[in-house]
């Protein structure tokens, strides 16, 4: 049965340094949640919290109505799948799988039918009788895939599983895992840095930084309304740039005129942060309001241009083939303007959103 996973105001020091500052939030039965975030960020600390390898300050972690703090790690019911496969080597893979329904003295027909049955849903029945060595990486994260899901846990736990893989295969385990988890329905947290296997593989995530939460959202919203500029410039590229707002009306690098207007009145500096697919082309004007083309990128369907504004700052561009058919020359002047329903603007130190509409 899946499991509500509840954390409450949890916190988490190493000595005097505060690795985890009052996170809360709820992952839903059968959801696949990531904690997101750059190196150090606090993931992986929390995410032993939840399994029970590292203490408790403060706060409370739940799975439903019951309070897991004082619950030894093995008595959790958790699967866990961890970078380094950690699979048993002297072990077969029949029985690396087997192992944890062994230490729970579930019946031998009954060990033997439920590991059948997962070595099955992993594709690797026929490498049963193999041993560890004779597999290469992504066969041995399926098995250590495998040995996690088939105790049942009530929560499955992973810390970075494809980071040792190769990018194709890193790619091709993402939707293994996603369809396994999709299939089983268990409340899953998942560790990654890598913000695009985060986009494709959660139902929600978590972007951490200095073991803080920047903001918890589906994949879509944190990569189209992030709500500080950290997420802006984590999620995806972005350019920020310096926007003066004078009652509702905002103006880019003292030039550029917004045509959305701020919902609430502000006077000061602020930042705009707009994604290269945000920013169109548009014929030059021949005046001093031009842009001009810098180096560009050819990327298959879309090229990536370097482009100077007229306020001597350069941005990043991306220009689809099938709406341009054409590549830009360097120096080449352009005119500018950009999806203003989508780009975000925030107060000067970056924290909060300044809506615009
Ligand atoms: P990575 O992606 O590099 O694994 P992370 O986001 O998982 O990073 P954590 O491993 O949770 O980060 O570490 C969070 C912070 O806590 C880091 O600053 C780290 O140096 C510190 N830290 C982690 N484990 C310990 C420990 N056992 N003792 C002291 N400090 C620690």
């Amino acid at each position: 049965m899946s499991k509500t996973l509840i954390v409450k105001d949890v916190v988490k020091y190493y000595g005097d340094f505060k690795a985890i500052d009052d996170v809360s939030l709820t992952i839903n039965p059968g959801e696949f949640f990531t904690l997101l975030g750059p190196s150090g960020c606090g993931k992986t600390t929390l995410l032993r919290m939840i399994a029970g390898f590292n203490s408790i300050e403060d706060g409370t972690i739940s799975f439903d109505d019951l309070v897991i703090n004082d619950i030894p790690a093995h008595k959790r019911n958790i699967g866990m799948v961890f970078q380094n496969y950690a699979i048993f080597p002297h072990l077969s893979v029949f029985d690396n799988v087997a192992y944890g329904l062994k230490a729970r003295k579930v019946p031998k027909d009954e060990i033997k039918r439920r590991v059948d049955e997962v070595l099955e849903m992993v594709k690797m029945s026929e490498y049963a009788a193999r041993s560890p060595q004779q597999l290469s990486g992504g066969q041995q994260q399926r098995v250590a895939l495998a040995r996690a899901i088939v105790i049942q846990p009530a929560v499955l736990l992973m810390d970075e599983p494809l980071s040792n893989l190769d990018a194709k295969l890193r790619v091709e385990m993402r939707t293994v895992i996603k369809k396994i988890q999709n299939q089983l329905g268990i409340t899953t947290v998942y560790v990654t840095h890598d913000q695009q296997e985060a986009l494709a593989i959660s139902d929600r995530i978590a972007v951490m930084n200095k073991g803080v939460i920047q903001q918890i959202g589906s994949p879509q919203e944190i990569y189209m309304n992030p709500e500080n500029t950290f997420v802006a410039g984590f999620i995806g590229i972005t350019n920020f740039m310096k926007a003066s707002v004078s009652g509702n009306s905002v103006k880019i690098g003292r030039i550029y005129d917004l045509k959305a207007k701020t919902a609430e009145t502000f006077d000061g500096e602020s930042i705009i942060s707009v994604r290269p697919e945000q920013i169109k082309f548009t014929e030059p004007s021949g005046g001093a309001a031009d842009a001009e083309i810098g180096f560009s990128t050819f990327l298959g369907d879309f090229i990536n241009y370097e482009v100077k504004l007229p306020w001597d700052q350069t941005v990043q561009v991306n220009e689809y083939i099938k709406d341009s058919h054409i590549i830009r020359q360097p120096g080449e002047k352009v005119g500018i303007s950009f999806e203003e329903d989508r780009v975000r603007l925030f107060t000067p130190d970056g924290g909060k959103e300044i809506k615009i509409c």
